[in-house]
C-alpha cells in the first residue's frame, strides 16, 4: 500500500469497516519490515496505514485515528518513544494499543517505552506470521478495558446524580477504602480512595459521631445490617446523610467487613418535609389543617376513652370576614386570617393554666387548627369542667374582637364560636364536629359575637357559672364580701379559745352565698388569691380590734385553699395580715385540708415550717374525711386536727362514727397535738366527746356564724354562760 499523505483527505473507511477490518498505523523507517508485516496483516485482516518516522505517526494518527500502532523505537525525525509520548497526550491517544518494537538487547529502550505509555513490546526481528494473533490480543484486552472503563463511568455518573457513595471497611484493622462520590460527600479530597475508619468519624459532628460509631461497631460486632442517618456539616451547609452496610462474613460466622453506601439525603428528606408540611399544615397561616386535626382528635379520643377525660371543640367562624375580603382585596383577608391565628396561638397559650398540659401523654393541652375560608377549629384536650371551654371561648371572642390593622386601615371583626364536649355531645370525632358546627350556627342565629354549646343543658350550667365568675371578680372591689365568726369553746375551762372566720358572699341580686358554692370557682378561676388575702387582712384586724377592746384574747382562726400555698405567697400574705392590724402572730391559726400534701409532701411542710416559724398555729381541718395519711401525719408541724363534721353528726348514734372520732382524739392526744370537734349540734354529741376529752368544740349549739357586732354582743352576754352551759351538762 502506498503511504498516505499527511495532508491527505478524509480516509476512505467509514467506521463499519473499521470494525471489520481494524486499522493499524506501523511506523518503522525500515522499509523492509513495512512491507513484510503489510501482507501478514492484511492476509489477516487488518487495514495498515505507514509511516516512517515519528513525526509522520503523529500526523497519520490525528487524521486517522487508527485503532492501534506499532512502533519502532529507533528513528530519523521523531523516534518511537517521543512519538508514544506525543500520542498519549492526545484525547484519542490516551488508549490506544500501542507495540513497541526494538533491538533484541535494547533493554533501555523497553523500559522507557512502557513508561512513556506503550502497551506491550516485541523484539526485532518480528515474527510476522505471529504478529496477527499479538494484535488480535491487545486489541480485546483493549475493548475490554473500554467496555470496563464505560461502566466505571456510567457508574461514577449513575452515583454521582444519586448522591451515592460506596465505602468498604475491614473489621480487623479498620482501614477503609471509598469511591469518588464518597470522597466528594464527605469532603476527603478527590482523588483519596481510602483512609482509616478514624478518619471518617472525624468528618461526622461531635454530637453524632458517638451514635454512628456506636451503631457500626454493633452492626461488626453482631454481623448483621447497619443503617444510620446523621447529619455532616458541609462547607456550604448542614446535610443529611445516610449511612447503610452489610456485613461480609466468613466461615466461623465473624464479620470481616462491612461493605455499604453513603448518600445524601438532604434534598430527599427536606422534599418529605415538604409533603408532610402541605399535607398538615395550612399555607396561609401556618397552622395545622383539617387533616392534621383529624388525626389529633382521633388521638384525643383514644386517650379520653383510656382515662375517662373530657375534653371540647370549639368550632370559630368569623363574622363578616366576607366583608373584608371583597372591599380590601384578598391579600388584606389573608393578612387578617395570619392576625387572627396569632391571637387565637397566644390566647391558648395563655389559657394553659385553665386546661394544664397532659403530661402523661406529653401532650400540649390544645390545638388550633384553620379548616378553610375563614373557620378555625379549636381542641382543648383536657378540661375539667364544661366552664373551662367557655373560659377560653370568652378569652377568644374578646381577643378577636380588638381592631386589627390591615394595610393603613382598621379593621374589627368578631368570632361566633360553637362548642361540643366529649363525651357528652358524641364520642366519635365526626359527630363532635358535627356537632360543634351546629352550635356555631346557633350562636350566629342568635346574634353572632358570643359562643354557644351544642347541648342546652351544659350551655346553661357554664352560662350560670360564667356569670358568677364575672360577678365574683367584682365582689371584692364591691365589698359584697363580710366575714362570720363562730366560737370555739375550751371544754376544760368553758371559755372561748377561739374564733373561726367563715367567708359570706352577699350577693347583690342573689342574697347570702355559701363559700361552699363559690370557693371551688374561686379556685378553679384563680380568684382565690386576692379572695384568700382579703380574708387575711380583714380576720386579722377584726381579732385585734376585738383584743384592743378588751374582749378575749382568743385566737383567730382562718381558712386556706391548698391554692394560697401552691400558686401564691402565703408567707407573705399571712405576714402582710399581721403587720398591717398589728395582731400578735400566737393569736393567728390557718385552717387548711390534707389535699394540700396530695401532690408535694416535702415542700408542703417546708411552707407550714416557715408559717410556724413565724409564731401562728396550724389546723388540719376537716381531718379524716381526706386522705389522712398517718405517716404524712407525724411529719406534719401542725398543731391541732379538726376533726371532721361527717363523724360528728352521727356520733351519738352511729358506733362507726364514734369509734372513729375517739381513734383521732387519742391519736391526736398520742402526738401531742391539739383536738377540735366541728358541727356539735346536740347535748348527746357534747357528752360523748367530753368522754374522749375532746379539747375545743364548735358548733350551732354553742353558737352560729355571726357577723362581728352579733358576735360582740354574744360574747358579751355568753362569756360566763358558756362556761356554765358546758360544765353544768
Ligand atoms: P369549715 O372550715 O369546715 O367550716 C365549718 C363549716 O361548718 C362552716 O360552714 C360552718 O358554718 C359550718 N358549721 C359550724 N357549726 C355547724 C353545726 O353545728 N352544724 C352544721 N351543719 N354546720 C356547722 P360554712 O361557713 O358554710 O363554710 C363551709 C366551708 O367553706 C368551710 O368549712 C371552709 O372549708 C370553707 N370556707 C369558709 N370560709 C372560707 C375562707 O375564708 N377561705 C376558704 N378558703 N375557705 C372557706
Ligand atoms: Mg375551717
Ligand atoms: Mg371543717
Amino acid at each position: 500500500m502506498n503511504l498516505p499523505a499527511t495532508n491527505c483527505a478524509v480516509p476512505i473507511f467509514s467506521h463499519m469497516v473499521r470494525k471489520e477490518r481494524p486499522v493499524v498505523l506501523h511506523v518503522d523507517d525500515d522499509a523492509s519490515s513495512l512491507v513484510m508485516a503489510e501482507g501478514a496483516l492484511e492476509a489477516a485482516g487488518f487495514k495498515v496505514l505507514h509511516a516512517s518516522n515519528g513525526q509522520q505517526a503523529i500526523d497519520l494518527f490525528e487524521a486517522y485515528c487508527p485503532d492501534l500502532i506499532i512502533m519502532d523505537a529507533v528513528m530519523p525525525i521523531m523516534d518511537g518513544l517521543d512519538a508514544i509520548a506525543a500520542i498519549r497526550k492526545k484525547t484519542m491517544g490516551k488508549h490506544i494499543p500501542i507495540l513497541m518494537t526494538t533491538g533484541p538487547d535494547d533493554l533501555d529502550s523497553i523500559t522507557r517505552a512502557y513508561e512513556e505509555g506503550a502497551t506491550d513490546f516485541l523484539t526485532k526481528p518480528v515474527n510476522f506470521f505471529i504478529l496477527p494473533y499479538r494484535l488480535r490480543y491487545m486489541l480485546r484486552s483493549k475493548a475490554t478495558a473500554d467496555d470496563l472503563r464505560t461502566s466505571q463511568s456510567q457508574l461514577d455518573n449513575a452515583q454521582r446524580i444519586a448522591r451515592l457513595g460506596h465505602w468498604q471497611l475491614n473489621s480487623h484493622n479498620h482501614e477503609m477504602s471509598w469511591s469518588r462520590e464518597f470522597a466528594r460527600i464527605i469532603g476527603f479530597g478527590a482523588t483519596r480512595v481510602s483512609g482509616a475508619w478514624s478518619d471518617f468519624l472525624e468528618k461526622i459532628p461531635p454530637d453524632q459521631c458517638d451514635s454512628v460509631r456506636l451503631a457500626t461497631e454493633t452492626a461488626i460486632a453482631e454481623a448483621h445490617y447497619l443503617s444510620i442517618e446523621f447529619t455532616f456539616i458541609s462547607e456550604i451547609d448542614a446535610r443529611t446523610l445516610r449511612l447503610e452496610a452489610e456485613p461480609y462474613i466468613d466461615e466461623s460466622g465473624a464479620c470481616t467487613q462491612m461493605v455499604g453506601t453513603l448518600q445524601d439525603i438532604t434534598e430527599h428528606t427536606s422534599a418529605q418535609q415538604q409533603i408532610h408540611d402541605l399535607a398538615y399544615f395550612d399555607l396561609i397561616t401556618g397552622l395545622p389543617n383539617r387533616a392534621q386535626l383529624s388525626e389529633q382528635l382521633n388521638a384525643t379520643l383514644k386517650l379520653a376513652e383510656r382515662t375517662g377525660g373530657k375534653f371540647a371543640l370549639l368550632f370559630l367562624d368569623l363574622d363578616h370576614f366576607k366583608k373584608v375580603n371583597d372591599s380590601l382585596g384578598h391579600d388584606a383577608g389573608d393578612d387578617l386570617l395570619m392576625q387572627v391565628s396569632k391571637r387565637l396561638s397566644d390566647v391558648l397559650r395563655d389559657s394553659d393554666a385553665l386546661c394544664p398540659p397532659v403530661k402523661a401523654v406529653n401532650q400540649s393541652s390544645h390545638s388550633v387548627a384553620r379548616l378553610g375560608g375563614d373557620e378555625f377549629v379549636v381542641l382543648l384536650r383536657h378540661i375539667k369542667n364544661v366552664e373551662d371551654a367557655a373560659r377560653v371561648a370568652e378569652r377568644i371572642s374578646s381577643s378577636v374582637r380588638s381592631p386589627y390593622l390591615i394595610g393603613d386601615f382598621e379593621v374589627v371583626v368578631t368570632t361566633t364560636i360553637g362548642i361540643s364536649v366529649y363525651p357528652t355531645d358524641g364520642r366519635d370525632a365526626d359527630s363532635l364536629m358535627k356537632h360543634a358546627d351546629v352550635a356555631m350556627y346557633h350562636a350566629k342565629e342568635e346574634g353572632r359575637n358570643g359562643f354557644q354549646f351544642y347541648s342546652r343543658e351544659i350551655h346553661e350550667i357554664a352560662l350560670a357559672k360564667f356569670a358568677m365568675e364575672k360577678d365574683l371578680k367584682q365582689a371584692i372591689e364591691q365589698d359584697q364580701l363580710s366575714l362570720l365568726y363562730q366560737p370555739k369553746i375550751d371544754l376544760k375551762s368553758g371559755a372561748v379559745s377561739g374564733v373561726e372566720a367563715l367567708l359570706r358572699w352577699n350577693h347583690p341580686e342573689k342574697g347570702c352565698i355559701s363559700p361552699v358554692e363559690f370557693i371551688a370557682l374561686a379556685e378553679e378561676t384563680g380568684l382565690i388569691l386576692p379572695l384568700g388575702q382579703w380574708v387575711l387582712d380583714n380576720a386579722c384586724k377584726q381579732i385585734q380590734l376585738w383584743i384592743e377592746k378588751g374582749l378575749g384574747p382568743f385566737s383567730i382562726a382562718v381558712n386556706c385553699s391548698s391554692l394560697q400555698f401552691t400558686l401564691g405567697n402565703i408567707i407573705y400574705d399571712v405576714n402582710n395580715a399581721l403587720t398591717k392590724s398589728g395582731l400578735n402572730p400566737e393569736y393567728l391559726e390557718i385552717e387548711l385540708t390534707e389535699n394540700l400534701f396530695l401532690h408535694n409532701i416535702d415542700k408542703g411542710i417546708q411552707t407550714l415550717s416557715r408559717l410556724k416559724e413565724l409564731g401562728i398555729k396550724i389546723a388540719l381541718d376537716d381531718f379524716g374525711a381526706g386522705f389522712s395519711s398517718l405517716s404524712y401525719l407525724k411529719r406534719l408541724p401542725v398543731d391541732k386536727l379538726k376533726i371532721d363534721r361527717s363523724f360528728v353528726s352521727e356520733l351519738d348514734t352511729d358506733k362507726g362514727d364514734s369509734a372513729i372520732v375517739s381513734a383521732i382524739i387519742s391519736l391526736s392526744q398520742n402526738l401531742g397535738l391539739g383536738v377540735v370537734a366541728e358541727g356539735v349540734e346536740r347535748h348527746s354529741q357534747l357528752k360523748i366527746l367530753l368522754d374522749f376529752k375532746c379539747d375545743e368544740i364548735q358548733g350551732f349549739m354553742i353558737c352560729r356564724p355571726l357577723s362581728p357586732d352579733d358576735f360582740e354582743a354574744w360574747l358579751r352576754d355568753n362569756a360566763e354562760v358558756s362556761v356554765a352551759k358546758v360544765s353544768g351538762f
